[in-house]
């Protein structure tokens, strides 16, 4: 059905689940009821989209190391650095880096030019940092790069198990589409992670396994199961290689596994008789599986339980990768990644080459697979990179030991970054930038985890003189001389192109097939309703490998005999504690879009690393301290949040901070670029790091109406906020004056200060105001300042008096709200806390009463939290 009049339908861009989202410039988008990914959900992050779409901090011309240079002056230098590299090196002195971020014509358009026309396979993705190892998995296994089942399949199981995936933060609406679907039908729900993650809300219960253990429990399964006599001997005739997975996996006994994972066996012999007695069971993995230097081999000892059960491609039934980002899918399709070719073609297959060469009737055609992220980086350094062009990632921050990737970005000759955001740390390095059109503004498709093609179409201007990605970069490869390749005028023709190149693939045997789309004009291209791949003349959506059809030469799924493997790494006596790497509910990625929401930030606004009481106690790490993580890669400072959900040995710190919004949080500086050997996946949450307390002289918070520069204190994190900024500080040395100091922070030099001195505490309090109104307040002491915050913002914002600010407290007829915890409503812990003690005694009593909770439900698992927490207390008055 067409949306009304105004309103645009296009998709969220932030994780895999590719929700539909109904847009309309200047107003808060909503949920599309008709998409089949959300059926109107959104979560936090998708709710906010319309806070983030503003031009501040936009890059809106290309610019050459700073300077406004023209597009025809930007493509010139962009084509003549490629060709020359081509020329002078080769082709593969070229590469580039790009991102799951990119809509599939995009993407389907770089890799043309590369491995099409330039002669090289040197373009890889971030998404290599998310899903590779699932890809690997998938095409040992099934000879294709197939998630077998639907969305649909989570609620339709009797059981569902969710391994390595914090499913309510990181895919919030899949997380809300389980749990409904289990509220209505009872489904039980199992968390495999070490880490008491918010997911486990739902989990009827959980294994919390030791890092990187998951390929014993697995196997461990996959013994059971032949002890058990439940191998299915109808589908063992569409199985290669059953006997050996099995024969590997014997040595997984249960007394084994208990002493591998840490689990006990009565918890082992509860999850392995659940599974085996559940015919509908579907196994949910992300990234706590694929980002391991073993993440190949794991995977598959999940897919291997999965194919000896034949419990695959049936309703409610098979393994399921969910991807992270938007379009890591499409990238998949379209061979994003630097050995794969498009349409899910074989680089390594002459036949596969010679269509896809055909096809584009190109120059060459890569041979060989080409360099993958952590390898790329490395030519970089070493002077074997020439020629770079990064679009739409930010690997300064993003990719492990980000330290020596920022040095080896910084000595590749040329450099060019496509972006919408013109300071990020991965643009510093440019030689030339190039203004990108954002979500909003752009108009193409994207592929979700369950493999459904949907639309993402414009509905704001172009600002400035931004261009859709696919547009540069057929703008480059016209100035590099391949006029006609690259003479698309609009993504439907990218699309069609990319549609009737899989048609070539289907008729090779292949599974991804659209080519029923490939005549598809303008008009029926705009109107595109979200459909689920395959989409030919002979097969339409719907799941893969029931029917014990595989991709592989013998047609037959390929099981692999896993032998676990520890992560690489272990910790010593300088390194005694693992680090682990993830997400936060609000934010994505390097934070140059939620950043931009003061309400997305309220929920966390500081990074954090989450320490075990006990290993603070060891350490001397108190509530609220700040802490340093280090190790021989380096070091970030981030706040101490002491809590049992992170075990011992253990610490977690989010991977979303930036040195724009942090003095030290790059928490991918410490993370070494150990990688999967099938996969090029690096270990993101096995590296070994040790804590001290960071020594302050003292912390203090500010929050400041309109602007706030990064404040130059040994520490320091910046967060959106009211009608400002807010920031947490801290320094090795007390300023001389403190007026001046505030002074210099608020960069309001004649403004008039006010200061409270408390000798006591020796905490001292400064408003400064100017054109009659308070423009900052800052508070500082000796230990973390204890004042309500959101209190101060909202005071500030409201111009509330000084007097009032600086009591860093509301008055009692205005209880502090304490730290939000829904973000839709603006509602605090403190708040839910006090309802909850009125009788408010479940999450839907909360919401009627609140309104937390009710509109995207991504709180639910924190109001569940707080209900635990008050219950105990409650009890005993
Ligand atoms: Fe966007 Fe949230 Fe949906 Fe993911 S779950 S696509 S972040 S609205």
């Amino acid at each position: 059905m067409a949306a009304s009049a105004g309103v645009t339908r296009t998709t969220c861009p932030y994780c895999g689940v590719g929700c539909g989202v109904l847009a309309r410039a200047g107003q808060p988008v909503k949920g599309d009821p008709e998409h089949p990914a959300n059926l109107g959900r959104l979560c936090s992050k998708g709710s906010a989209l319309s806070e983030t779409v503003g031009l501040e901090g936009r890059l809106l011309h290309p610019e050459a190391r700073g300077q406004r240079i023209t597009w025809d002056d930007a493509i010139a230098r962009v084509a003549r650095a490629f060709s020359e590299a081509a020329a002078e090196h080769g082709p593969d002195s070229t590469a580039l880096y790009v991102s799951g971020q990119l809509l599939t014509e995009d993407y389907y358009i770089a890799n043309k030019l590369m491995k099409g026309y330039i002669g090289t396979a040197n373009i890889d993705t971030n998404s290599r940092l998310c899903m590779a190892s699932s890809v690997a998995g998938h095409k040992r296994a099934f000879g294709s790069d197939t998630v077998p089942g639907t969305y649909e399949d989570l609620e339709q199981a009797d059981m569902v198990v969710l391994v390595g995936s914090n499913l309510a933060w990181c895919h919030p609406v899949l997380y809300q589409r389980l749990a409904a679907a289990k509220a209505k039908r009872g489904i039980r729900v199992v968390t495999v992670d070490p880490r008491r993650t918010a997911t486990a809300d739902l989990a009827d219960y959980e294994l919390r396994l030791a890092p990187g253990s998951d390929a014993w429990l697995f196997n461990g399964l996959l013994a059971a199961i032949e002890a058990a006599g439940a191998l299915d001997p109808d589908y063992a005739a569409h199985l290669d290689g059953a006997e050996e997975a099995l024969a590997a996996a014997r040595d997984a006994t249960l007394a084994r596994v208990a002493t591998e994972t840490g689990l006990a066996l009565q918890t082992l012999t509860r999850f392995y008789t659940d599974w085996i007695a559940t015919e509908r069971v579907v196994t949910v993995y992300s990234q706590g599986i694929n980002q391991s230097a073993s993440g190949t081999d794991k995977v598959s000892s999940i897919l291997n339980t999965h194919l000896v059960t034949g419990r695959i491609g049936r309703v409610g039934s098979g393994p399921f990768s969910v991807t992270g980002q938007p379009n890591a899918m499409g990238g998949r399709e379209v061979g994003g990644l630097a050995n794969m070719l498009a349409c899910h073609l074989e680089i390594e297959n002459p036949a596969h080459r010679s269509a896809v060469q055909g096809f584009w009737a190109s120059p060459t055609i890569s041979t060989q697979p080409g360099l993958k992220a952590i390898d790329l980086f490395r030519a970089c350094a070493d002077g074997r990179i020439k020629a770079l062009w990064i679009m739409s990632t930010n690997p300064a921050v993003s990719l492990p030991e980000a330290d020596a990737v920022r040095a080896a970005i910084e000595a590749v000759p040329f450099v060019a970054v496509s972006d919408i955001i013109a300071r990020t740390d991965t643009t510093a390095l440019a030689d030339v930038v190039l203004p990108a059109s954002g979500w909003g503004e752009k108009s193409g498709t994207v592929t979700n985890s369950d493999r459904t093609i949907s639309r993402q179409r414009a509905f704001l201007p172009t600002p400035g003189e931004a261009r859709p990605d696919w547009k540069i970069i057929c703008d480059v490869g016209r100035a590099m001389g391949w006029e006609d390749a690259f003479a698309h005028e609009s993504p439907a023709a990218v699309f069609r192109e990319y549609a009737a190149l899989s048609g070539v693939a289907g008729a090779l045997g292949r599974d991804f097939d659209i080519s029923a789309l490939a005549e598809i004009d303008d008009t029926a291209y705009d109107r595109l309703a979200p459909v689920r791949w395959p989409v030919s003349a002979t097969k339409q959506g719907g799941r893969f490998f029931a029917d014990g059809r595989f991709y592989t030469p013998s047609g037959r799924a390929q099981l692999r005999p896993v032998a676990p493997r520890a992560p690489e790494v272990r910790p010593s006596a300088e390194t005694p504690l693992i680090l682990n790497t993830g997400r936060v509910r609000d934010h994505w990625h390097t934070l140059t879009r939620t950043a931009r929401s003061a309400r997305l930030s309220r929920h966390i606004g500081e990074p954090f690393a989450e320490v075990h009481p006990d290993d603070a106690a060891r350490y001397g790490i108190g509530v609220a301290d700040l802490v340093c993580v280090s190790n021989p890669l380096g070091e970030v400072v981030v706040r101490a949040l002491l809590t049992e959900r992170t075990p011992k040995g253990s610490v977690f710190v989010p991977m979303h901070w930036t040195d724009q919004f942090a003095s030290k949080a790059r928490v991918d500086t410490l993370v070494p670029g150990l990688v999967d050997p099938y996969s090029g996946q690096p270990e993101s949450k096995a590296a070994t790091v040790a804590i001290a307390r960071f020594g302050a002289a003292w912390h203090g918070f500010a929050a400041v109406r309109g602007e706030l520069a990064p404040p130059g204190t040994a520490y320091w994190a910046r967060a959106k906020a009211g009608a400002g900024w807010q920031a947490e500080l801290a320094d090795t040395e007390a300023p001389a004056d403190w007026e001046a100091f505030a002074r210099t922070l608020f960069a309001a030099p004649e403004a008039q200060a006010i200061t409270v001195h408390d000798s006591a505490r020796q905490s001292v309090r400064v408003a400064l105001i100017a054109d009659g109104q308070v423009a900052g307040v800052l508070f500082a002491a000796p230990e973390p300042v204890e004042i309500a915050r959101a209190h101060v913002v909202a005071g500030l914002a409201e111009g509330a008096s000084a007097a009032a600010l600086l009591a860093g407290r509301p008055g009692a007829d205005r209880p502090d709200p304490g730290a939000t915890v829904c973000a839709c409503f603006d509602v605090g812990a403190n708040t839910v806390l006090a309802a909850i003690e009125d009788g408010a005694e479940s999450v839907e009593a909360i919401g009627k009463v609140l309104r937390a909770g009710t509109n995207c439900g991504s709180c639910r698992p924190e109001l569940r939290a707080l209900l635990e927490r008050a219950r105990p207390r409650l009890a005993a008055e």
